[in-house]
């Protein structure tokens, strides 16, 4: 079954593969990975060296203010990558919902070079994971803390009023 916020996340990831040019070849062949990565969601078709992650948020009411905070995936990949300063470019996809759908309001990147340079902004968190009945270590990301220099607005369009 499908949650409300993997159907988020999985028309986000869609709407980057198809509006964003792949900023290693320029080709418009980003492609969205199957759910089995920690971690990654684009891989470019064409020169296949770019690979991004891409997290949507539902900015409700506030289309133009950038979130305080983004719920990430599991810590200890990121604990990974970031020991080996491997951390791909981040793309955080702005949305508001319709009553079928959700509109696009805009797209974010943030490269990996700059996201290593702020690893504090990734917290550790505890999150209970429903179907075991434990604790799982997860990560947010302190979004707001980001300086607004080092974040590319790379789409922008008129948000719902
Ligand atoms: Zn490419």
């Amino acid at each position: 079954m499908t949650t409300k916020a993997q159907k988020l996340g999985d028309w986000g990831e869609k709407q980057v593969a198809k509006l964003i040019p792949c900023p290693n070849c320029d080709a418009m062949k980003l492609r969205v990975l199957r759910n089995s990565f920690p971690s990654l969601d684009l891989i470019c078709g064409n020169c296949a060296t770019y690979m991004a992650q891409v997290k949507t948020v539902d900015l409700k009411s506030k289309p133009d203010v950038r979130p305080k905070t983004i719920p990430g995936a599991g810590w200890k990949p990121l604990e990974t990558q970031i020991a080996r300063g491997v951390l791909r470019d981040l793309y955080v996809v702005g949305a508001q919902r319709t009553p079928r759908s959700f509109k696009l309001v805009w797209i974010d990147r943030v490269p990996g070079n700059v996201l290593l340079a702020n690893a504090q902004i990734f917290v550790r968190r505890m999150a209970d994971i429903k179907s075991k009945d434990r604790k799982h270590p997860m990560f947010s990301i302190m979004y707001s803390q980001l300086p607004e220099s080092s974040i590319e607005r790379v789409f922008q369009g008129p948000p719902l009023r």
